[in-house]
């Protein structure tokens, strides 16, 4: 027996109605009290059977894909979700058929100063938890980031995205990161650092191949397996580089 939906007026689920998705209340307070205050019902309290259909969200605020990173191939697989999912701070804000003094559009200009200064403040909440969940996939992104052949490495080189100190080149089966330098109307380069098909960094310096680099890599070439190894040695270079122009 599907849930039916609490807004008054919203026939979704009833028998010989429209199907709907539902979705119950948030646990966070201040997200809670935002969908109560938007949702056009006098004197209305949530019980943990309480549904609010898909048709009051945003088209926006509803997720029907779902993607995760395997890690073996190095790809973001997407799949297709049986019901929707809410993105992060969802509120409903549509109501069809309901009185316009009841909609949220204009409760929110009833409200009290304090109301505005609290409902932003919670809107902020919202953002910086939404935010920091995002990072927090991403960092995690990244440190999945391994490949074990070439193909692997190539695929995880496009989903990454690397400092603007480097050109990313790929050609003949070698994936070349390159520092140019435009100096006296030539171009000259710099640094380089390259990787071949059997995953083997070797880092040159003007043409010159080096079998160290400091002290932090002292046998060149290394064999690599991982984006963050690769991405260390850039952002090493690309501070040495730094400090050295700065004396
Ligand atoms: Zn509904």
């Amino acid at each position: 027996m599907p849930f039916k939906c609490c807004v008054t007026g919203c026939r979704g689920n009833y028998k010989g109605t429209e199907k709907v998705h539902t979705f119950s209340f948030p646990k966070n307070d201040a997200l809670r009290e935002r969908w109560l205050r938007n949702i056009p019902r006098k004197d209305f309290s949530a019980t943990p059977y309480s549904r609010v259909c898909h048709k009051h969200f945003q088209p926006d605020d509803l997720i029907w894909e779902t993607s995760a990173f395997d890690e073996k191939n190095g790809k973001i697989i997407k799949a297709s979700l049986q019901r929707p999912k809410l993105k992060e701070g969802a509120f409903p804000s549509i109501f069809d058929g309901c009185p316009s003094y009841l909609s949220s559009q204009a409760g929110s200009s009833r409200k009290s100063p304090n109301e505005k200064k609290m409902e932003r403040e919670a809107n902020l909440m919202m953002k910086a938890i939404a935010h920091s969940k995002l990072s927090a996939a991403e960092y995690y992104k990244s440190r999945t980031f391994s490949f074990s052949d070439f193909n692997e490495l190539l695929t995880c080189c496009m989903q990454y995205k690397f400092s603007t100190f480097w050109n990313v080149v790929h050609k003949d089966n070698i994936l070349m990161f390159l520092n140019l330098k435009c100096t006296d109307g030539c171009v000259k380069l710099l640094y380089a650092v390259h990787i071949t098909a059997d995953l083997l960094l070797s880092v040159s310096f003007q043409n010159k191949l080096l079998t160290h680099i400091s002290s932090k890599y002292n046998e060149l070439p290394i064999k690599v397996s991982n984006i963050n190894e690769i991405h260390e040695i850039l952002d090493h270079i690309e501070m040495l580089e730094t400090k050295d122009l700065m004396n």
